[in-house]
């Protein structure tokens, strides 16, 4: 690992503008915000971050819980996985983000995991990892040894001539279905960003992986008021049953009256290069018998236009699988 300067920010405003010198919020960006250091420092141990300056954010006042005037919930960037999970509110209105968040990692990570770095964790394509190996989300214009090696558990939904590495993230898969909005507070002020649109599709920039600007702090993230009634499920298919990500997992929130879909959230997991919300599947859920025929059908309409990789054709299935059970699960619930 490289030698870096540590500085401790006092305030949002220090931490801001320490990271504003920085010519890059992605990848190669030399001024980094350290949160849990659950993604960052295991990557600097590895040389593919090398920031020479790391601002602590830990101090700042942004560690709480709280509801908004709306009756939804603001989440403070610094709240810890495993804080958020056992929330009461949380377990209660939103179910499927405690869910989400206890199937990743492990205990002891989600002690020290946080919200905004959670947002912010990097895939785990091991090519990636190895900066033995070209890797264009790594190294601009290397190539992509993935597309044509080790890419079982790479993406089949979002994926580019440059990249195909997946989102690792459980908890925004959660946050796609519920409609979260991710605060960023920057060197222009403050702005909020759709879950929707706060990560981006490889395209032919993967180094790029979000919005952010430099000097970009994520400052909260806050979620609409509860849906009266919703059923809520996180479903998450992996090789062992802990510490271990998603070969397809699938957050959905239904609401159903009368036997019949009326509203339906869909998000799938360990598919797609950014947590994929499937408004297709959403629209060939609503005004449907809430069933297996109709279940099924929209977990077709959600892998429609997956791209298997030399290893990967079986996530096609499963997640067809995956998603048709959570809805009919959560349905039953
Ligand atoms: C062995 C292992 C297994 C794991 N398994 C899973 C799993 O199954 N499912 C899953 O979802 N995750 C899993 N994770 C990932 C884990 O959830 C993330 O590492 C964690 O959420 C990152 O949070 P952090 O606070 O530690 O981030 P940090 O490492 O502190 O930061 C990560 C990134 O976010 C940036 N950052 C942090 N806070 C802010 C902010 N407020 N504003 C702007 N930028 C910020 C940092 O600069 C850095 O670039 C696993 C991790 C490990 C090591
Ligand atoms: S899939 Fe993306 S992260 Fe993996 S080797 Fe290719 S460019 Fe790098």
């Amino acid at each position: 690992m490289q030698t870096f300067e540590f500085i401790r920010a006092r305030d949002s405003a220090g931490a801001i503008r320490a990271a504003a010198t920085t010519t890059t919020a992605q990848q190669g960006a030399d001024v980094r915000f350290v949160a849990g250091g659950t993604t960052l420092i295991d990557l600097m141990k590895l040389n593919v971050e090398t920031p020479a300056k790391l601002v602590d954010i830990n101090r700042l006042p942004l560690a709480t819980v709280e509801a908004t005037p709306d009756g939804g919930l603001k989440i403070g960037a610094t709240v810890r996985n495993s804080d958020l999970a056992y929330h009461p509110r949380v377990q209660k209105d939103y179910a499927v983000l405690s869910q989400a968040i206890l199937s990743g990692a492990s205990a002891q990570l989600r002690n020290m995991a946080t919200t905004a770095g959670n947002l912010l964790q990097r895939t785990r394509c091991v090519y990636f990892r190895d900066t033995a190996m070209p890797c264009n989300k790594r190294e601009p214009g290397t190539g992509c040894p993935a597309i044509t090696g080790a890419n079982r558990m790479l993406a089949i939904l979002g994926t580019s001539e440059s990249c195909i590495a997946t989102n690792p993230s459980d908890m925004c898969v959660a946050l796609s279905a519920l409609e979260a909005t991710v605060h960023v507070q920057g060197p222009k002020g403050a702005r909020p960003v759709p879950i929707g649109e706060f990560h981006l599709l490889p395209g032919s920039t993967p180094q790029r992986e979000t919005v952010l600007e430099p000097g970009d702090l994520i400052t909260h993230v806050t979620l609409p008021p509860p849906i009266a009634g919703s059923k809520q499920l996180y479903l998450k298919l992996r090789d062992r049953t802990s510490y271990e990500f998603a070969l397809a997992s699938a957050a959905v929130v239904l609401t159903i009256s009368g036997g019949k879909v009326t509203r339906a959230r869909v998000a799938l997991g360990g598919v797609g290069t950014k947590p994929w919300r499937s408004p297709e599947a959403e629209a060939s859920l609503v005004g449907q018998a809430a069933e297996g025929t109709s279940f099924r059908k929209a977990a077709e309409a959600a892998l429609r236009d997956a791209r298997p990789q030399s290893e990967n054709g079986f996530k096609i299935e499963l997640a067809k699988r995956c998603l048709a059970h959570a809805l009919q699960t959560a349905a039953m619930s």
